[in-house]
């Protein structure tokens, strides 16, 4: 499948990994084959947004996802080559939030026809909203 920039697909697309871990991040990020196939496919990913079936690759959301360890995502839903679509905390649900990432969705990450990479420092270390005296900031 081929998206260009701007494009509105309509194709049977599937979430991935768009979960809500509950407990607080585990100690050292998990850097197995999961983490590293699901980083080579963000290197290919489209972003966008998915809403109603359609993919919308020029477009963007409002706000952003918030992980239970305060960690945010950004605007984007990203396309992937295979069809699925997923989040850019994706990776870091799987290095920080393995025990709460659904057994269908480690099968999906099995499945994604990409080698593997070495997830970068930013998909590691999402940003994070913090409460603070004067209010909540980016640390
Ligand atoms: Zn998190």
């Amino acid at each position: 499948m081929m998206v260009t920039k701007g494009s509105t697909t309509a194709v049977n697309l599937r979430g991935l990994l768009f979960i809500e871990p509950r407990r607080p991040e585990q100690g050292p990020p998990v850097i197995d084959s999961l983490t590293r196939r699901m980083a080579a496919a963000m290197q290919h990913a489209v972003p966008g947004t998915w809403q109603g079936g359609h993919f919308n690759s020029s477009d963007g959301w409002m706000g952003w996802h918030t992980c239970a360890c305060g960690a945010t995502s950004d605007n984007h839903d990203y396309l992937l080559a295979n069809g699925m679509v997923t989040n850019s905390l994706c990776v870091h649900y799987l290095a920080q939030h393995r025990l709460d990432v659904p057994q269908d969705e480690l099968r999906k990450v099995l499945a994604l026809p990409y080698e593997e990479a070495q997830p970068t420092w930013e998909q590691l270390h999402p940003k994070k909203l913090c409460k603070t005296a004067t209010g909540w900031r980016f640390e």
